[in-house]
């Protein structure tokens, strides 16, 4: 059985690079299950999807803990313990990191039991087209799993964006296709991992609670404010930059929008945005009436 998990950010398509690569692993005759697992949060914040594959029925459920693929949207992810990037990495276990720091570097730096391999950002897709990353990774996971013939990949990816409107499909298609091509050479490096028997079973990471009284059960709040602590700015991928010379000053509207509260208003009347802890959901740039919040990819951001 192949077992393969992305990993990226809510608004980069991981949900969907699940859901195309089962569909085309279907169409290449596969028995297919495929799952997204994400939590309350929206964009930026980590999020997984698998994609289990067999010729045969698949019985097992749940998350994926020994992965024979990893496909990475956002190397920023692999610093981010609630990213869980490395989680059950083991040989022979491939690691697809998208970044543009060369594949020796992640090496040297991750020291990985299997195979490591960078889809270079530059060459596959530009800050500026992150909407694309999902699909993108889901070309490349399927040429390296080598049993996924590029027609089906295209059906695939046809079928499941047919809502979005050709120009979509066509220039999502270009990226998939262009990062398949890209890892010709690789091609059939995954492979499949064994059965998993009753003695493999691992039992959830949870903590079991003792039923209490209400008034030791209940929750408690030691102290206020505790979200500060948090640094969900680095859950962002798209940052959201206010252009003064076309900002009216409401701030009550983008401030009071912020899911987060993380924007405030200086002296002169300008909103200020607490970048430590957007975490780029741009519900304020969709809501500015005078359009005054430009949206800019952070790769581009932090090189400026
Ligand atoms: S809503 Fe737009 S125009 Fe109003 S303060 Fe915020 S950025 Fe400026
Ligand atoms: S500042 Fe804008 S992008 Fe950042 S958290 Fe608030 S609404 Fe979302």
């Amino acid at each position: 059985m192949y077992r393969i998990r992305f990993h990226g950010r809510g608004g980069q398509g991981i949900k969907t690079a699940g859901r195309i690569l089962g569909s085309a692993f279907f169409l290449a005759g596969f028995e297919v299950q495929d799952a997204p697992r994400y939590g309350a949060e929206r964009r930026g914040a980590p999020l997984f999807a698998y994609v289990r594959a067999d010729r045969r029925p698949i019985w097992e459920r749940g998350i994926i803990r020994r992965p024979d693929l990893v496909a990475v949207a956002d190397d920023t992810l692999v610093s981010l313990p609630a990213a869980g990037v490395l989680a059950g990495v083991a040989p022979p276990t491939v690691l697809l990191l998208g970044s543009s720091t060369p594949a020796a570097v992640w090496r040297e730096r991750l020291r990985p039991p299997g195979l490591l391999l960078t889809l270079p950002l530059g060459e596959v897709w530009e800050p500026a087209t992150l909407r694309f990353v999902g699909a993108t990774l889901a070309g490349a996971a399927a040429r390296l799993v080598g049993v996924i013939p590029r027609e089906a990949l295209e059906r695939a990816l046809r079928e499941e964006l047919a809502g979005l409107g050709p120009e979509v499909v066509e220039e999502n298609l270009a990226r998939a296709l262009s990062a398949y091509d890209l890892l010709a050479e690789h091609a059939g490096c995954v492979t499949e991992g064994p059965e998993l028997t009753a003695e493999d079973y691992e039992r959830p990471h949870w903590v079991d609670l003792a039923p209490e009284e209400a008034d030791l059960a209940a929750p408690a709040i030691h102290a206020p404010a505790t979200s500060e602590a948090v640094p969900t700015g680095l859950w962002r991928t798209l940052r959201p930059v206010v252009d003064r010379s076309r900002c009216r000053r409401c701030a009550w509207i983008c401030s009071t929008l912020c899911p987060d509260g993380t924007i405030g208003v200086d002296a002169q009347g300008f909103p200020v945005i607490d970048y430590r802890h957007c975490k780029g959901c741009l519900v304020c740039a969709s809501s500015c009436p005078a359009h005054a919040i430009q949206v800019m990819p952070e790769r581009q951001a932090a090189g400026e």
